[in-house]
């Protein structure tokens, strides 16, 4: 058994991001500001889009997302079930209803026979989750979305630097959402960042991050920075701070070295365990680029003595850190008790979740980590297979 303690996530934070937070704190402005502005525009410039709006959290860009694209009360909206808590929610927080759907069982993504059969005449929307950074199908989604006249709003979390058919994640569906938050690839510690085309909805998100504030009218007539200010919509408190937007700008800068090391370790662990027939590894298909934020293994649980609740706890006597992502939705007491669904509802992703488990897969694990890894692993494979 290795010695040290491997967890599973640790942020790729330095001196440089340490730095840069000083200098915002020491310049002054803390919040909303040049920092922000700039963030803003190197992203945007790095996924192929127009126009992107920084917000304190990928849930925020998330909910101005799909009120921009006029998501309200009584319409539907498509969330896949394998997904985090936020992307489902933030359709109610709209007073509009989460459909879930199913995911195919290799990707995990979402599936779009199931997710044909859903669509009805009160759905709105789709939102894909491109699962642990593998883009979903986006051509079969947009053909979709056009037939039935359903905006597409990516919750791609998971997936900057991700991309489908040569085209970067951000710049193909009407916006697209990110997170910065302290698990993800680039993080801000906490953060968000919409992308879009569409430069009305882009300022309507950006207006809505500020309270639905706009200073416009009052600023075509005199000099900047009057006190004047008009409420346009009741809005959120959403901006992104410049302290945020500065931890940002340097982890952009190292985002290409951190999808080179993740990138590494994921082919690392699927060389590793190739000979395995006891576990699956993910793969990426052929016309995308992965943006490997999860290495999610599935269990072959008829070959193993072990459920996978116990094969994560036998990592952990391994010293490694593993985890689960995600128990889906329809498993959640919420949605269970709101809508009636069962496990027989969802086939795939019930299925698939008994199966589950995450490796550590981040910059900051050294060739080392990534043995330990790949050696606790097959150990507890070699202990209790059947
Ligand atoms: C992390 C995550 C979010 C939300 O991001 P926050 O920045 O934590 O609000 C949304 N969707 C998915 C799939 C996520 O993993």
């Amino acid at each position: 058994m290795n010695e040290r303690w491997i967890p599973f996530h640790a942020p790729s934070i330095s001196e440089e991001e340490i730095a840069a937070v000083g200098e915002t704190l020491r310049s002054g402005w803390l919040t909303t500001g040049s920092r922000v502005r700039e963030f803003e525009e190197e992203f945007a410039r790095r996924v192929g889009a127009k126009y992107a709006v920084a917000t304190n959290s990928g849930t925020a860009a998330l909910h101005i997302a799909l009120e921009a694209l006029g998501v309200g009360e009584g319409d539907e909206v498509m969330v896949p079930t394998m997904t985090f808590a936020a992307t489902a929610e933030v359709v109610h927080y709209l007073g509009a209803k989460p459909v879930l759907i199913d995911c195919e069982s290799v990707t995990l993504n979402l599936d779009l026979n199931a997710l044909d059969h859903a669509i009805t005449s009160r759905t709105k929307a789709i939102v894909p989750v491109h699962f642990g950074g593998h883009p979903c199908e986006m051509d079969q989604i947009r053909d979709l979305a056009q037939r039935h006249q359903l905006a597409v709003v990516e919750d791609a979390a998971h997936a900057f630097q991700a991309q489908y058919r040569d085209r970067p994640i951000g710049g193909i569906s009407d916006v697209t959402c990110f997170s910065f938050y302290a698990t993800k690839s680039l993080t801000t510690g906490e953060g968000g960042m919409a992308t879009t085309d569409n430069a009305a909805w882009a300022n309507h998100m950006r207006c809505m991050t500020l309270h639905g504030i706009t200073k416009d009218a009052w600023n075509r007539y005199t000099a900047a920075g009057s006190w004047f200010y008009e409420i346009q919509f009741p809005g959120f408190k959403y901006n992104m701070t410049d302290i945020s937007a500065a931890i940002g700008l340097v982890q952009l800068e190292k985002s290409d070295q951190f999808l080179i090391a993740r990138t590494e370790i994921a082919a690392m662990y699927s060389a590793a365990f190739a000979d395995l027939p006891e576990l699956h590894c993910p793969r990426a298909e052929t016309h995308v680029d992965h943006a490997w934020h999860l290495y999610v293994i599935q269990l072959e649980l008829s070959r193993l003595r072990i459920s996978r609740n116990e094969f994560i706890d036998a990592l952990k006597k391994e010293n490694v850190g593993a985890s689960v992502h995600f128990i889906p939705l329809h498993l959640h007491p919420y949605y269970r008790k709101t809508f009636g669904y069962r496990s027989e509802d969802f086939p795939q992703a019930s299925a698939v979740f008994d199966r589950i488990v995450s490796l550590p897969i981040y910059p900051k694990m050294t060739l080392e980590d990534v043995q330990a890894v790949i050696r606790a692993v097959r150990t507890v494979v070699a202990q209790y297979r059947r």
